[in-house]
């Protein structure tokens, strides 16, 4: 019985720690996307150049490019936020 719960705890510990790499992972993509967003290049959604943004066929908002823009505008409010003063 002790045994038991020594794994499912040893377990659980894996699981935590594997959530927090799939967050790490999801903070680092949403930075990249967010970085890709802001840059002059190609939507990599629907290919418009940025000047061209607002002609997307997705619509505006409504194509990738938005919703990477805002949400990492969200993400490095929080990111500031959390900095040390
Ligand atoms: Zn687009």
């Amino acid at each position: 019985m002790n045994e038991d719960f020594k794994e499912l705890r040893e377990r659980m510990q894996d699981i935590k720690q594997l959530w927090m790499q799939v967050k790490e992972l999801e903070d680092e993509n949403d930075k990249l996307r967010f970085i890709l967003a802001k840059g002059e290049g190609e939507c990599v959604y629907c290919g418009l150049p940025k000047k061209d943004m607002a002609r997307c066929i997705y619509g505006f908002p409504g194509c990738g490019r938005a919703d990477d823009l805002q949400n990492g505008e969200t993400t490095a409010a929080h990111a500031a936020e959390r900095k040390p003063k």
